[in-house]
C-alpha cells in the first residue's frame, strides 16, 4: 500500500487500489484515476503529429492530414509545447538571444 498526496481534501493518505484501477483515498473515500488527462494514441500518428508541428501547420490543417480529433490533438500539442520548453539543453546559459528560425521546409 502506497501513500499519497489526496488532491481533494490536500492530506496524505493510504491509498487502496480498486479492481477497476483506480485509487480510493482511505481517510476522505475519493477515488480517482491515475489514468486521467492521459491519452492513447500511436508512436506513428506522434511523430506524424510533431513533423507537422515543427512545420508550423495550423491545427486544421493537421487535422485533415493526421487522423485524430481537435480534442486530443490540442491536448497533444500543449504536452508538446510544454516538453520544449522543459528540455533545453545547458548549452544556453544566462541571457540567449531568440531568431526566428525555419525548421524543416524547402
Ligand atoms: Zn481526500
Amino acid at each position: 500500500m502506497q501513500t499519497k498526496l489526496c488532491p481533494y481534501c490536500q492530506t496524505k493518505t493510504k491509498l487502496w487500489q480498486l479492481k477497476d484501477k483506480r485509487f480510493k483515498f482511505s481517510k476522505c473515500l475519493r477515488k480517482f484515476s491515475l489514468n486521467k488527462g492521459k491519452i492513447k494514441i500511436s508512436k506513428k500518428i506522434l511523430k506524424q503529429i510533431i513533423s507537422e508541428f515543427v512545420l508550423e501547420h495550423s491545427t486544421n490543417t493537421i487535422i485533415e492530414r493526421v487522423n485524430i480529433s481537435k480534442y486530443k490533438l490540442l491536448k497533444i500539442l500543449t504536452i508538446i509545447r510544454e516538453e520544449m520548453t522543459k528540455n533545453i539543453p545547458d548549452v544556453f546559459e544566462g541571457i540567449v538571444e531568440v531568431d526566428e528560425t525555419y525548421i524543416g521546409g524547402k
